[in-house]
């Protein structure tokens, strides 16, 4: 599997399994267009790839920002001619263990604008690239939680049913330009975002997060398990797989 001379764009590569997909594409040989609204992941990821003689941009922008992603697919072309593949790990989990009559209106309308109207614009705007290409891949990261039921957040669960919506949807009006599209549903990864809402759950609870986190050793999976399988899936390799992806 290798990602030579393919460009890859990937959000929410500050950390967790945008991070690991980042290094894994790194990894493979792809040129790595890194973007986060968090700035100091960031600069550390771009340094890694750097210092293992990766080639990479990077750029801090929020994907809920329609120019701000406008300008990144354009800085992409700008730098390395092509958009071969976009992963968009971008994402927040907010309102979590809270009762759907007491979720407030603007945390639902956040987690809408960041994981649902940011998987929108970053499509929108990497396949206007691809199809001049006639070629591209673009996997956005949906969830069991909004898939198969079982969230605790109602906000986090119906945006990430939406996104894996949207991809179905994208697959079959882009196919015709040589572009896939798949939905990845993670299971539970040891990232910030998963780390957090254990330790929220267990103080939800009364029990020690402490403690809680220490058992979640055993049943989160890694972040870098994640980051090969969305590398894989960005390679030509992958060019017979459709549609949705489980992974543990
Ligand atoms: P994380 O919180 O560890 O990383 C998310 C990244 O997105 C962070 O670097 C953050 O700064 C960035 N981000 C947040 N808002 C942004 C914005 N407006 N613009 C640009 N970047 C922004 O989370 P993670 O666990 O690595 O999640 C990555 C993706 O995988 C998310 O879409 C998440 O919903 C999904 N997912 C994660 C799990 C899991 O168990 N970790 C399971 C299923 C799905």
């Amino acid at each position: 599997m290798s990602l030579e001379n393919k460009t890859v764009v990937i959000t929410g590569a500050a950390m967790g399994i945008g991070r690991a997909a980042a290094l894994c594409c790194a990894k493979a040989g792809g040129r790595t267009v890194l973007a986060d609204i968090e700035e100091a992941g960031l600069k550390e990821t771009f340094g890694d790839i750097h210092a293992a003689g990766g080639e990479a941009s990077c750029q801090v922008v929020d994907v809920s920002d329609a120019r701000q992603v406008e300008a990144l697919m354009a800085g992409a072309v700008e730098d390395f001619g092509r958009i071969d593949a976009l992963i968009n790990c971008a994402g927040i989990l907010e309102g979590a263990y809270v009762p759907v009559d007491e979720l407030d209106e603007a945390v639902w309308q956040r987690v809408m604008d960041v994981n649902l109207k940011g998987s929108f614009l970053t499509c929108k705007y990497a396949a206007a690239v691809m199809k001049e290409q006639q070629k591209g891949v673009i996997v956005l990261l949906s969830s069991g939680a909004g898939v198969r039921g079982g969230s605790s957040s109602v906000a986090y669960g119906t945006s990430k049913g939406a996104v894996h919506g949207q991809a179905v949807v994208l697959e079959s009006q882009l196919s015709p330009f040589g572009i896939r599209v798949h939905a990845v549903c993670p299971g539970g990864i040891a990232t910030p975002m998963k780390l957090r809402n254990i330790a929220q759950a267990a103080e939800s609870q009364g029990e020690s997060a402490e403690e809680a986190l220490k058992q979640a050793e055993a049943y989160l999976g890694d972040p870098e398990g994640v980051g090969r399988i969305l590398a894989f899936l960005v390679s030509d390799d992958a060019d017979h797989l459709r549609q949705t992806v489980f992974t543990r």
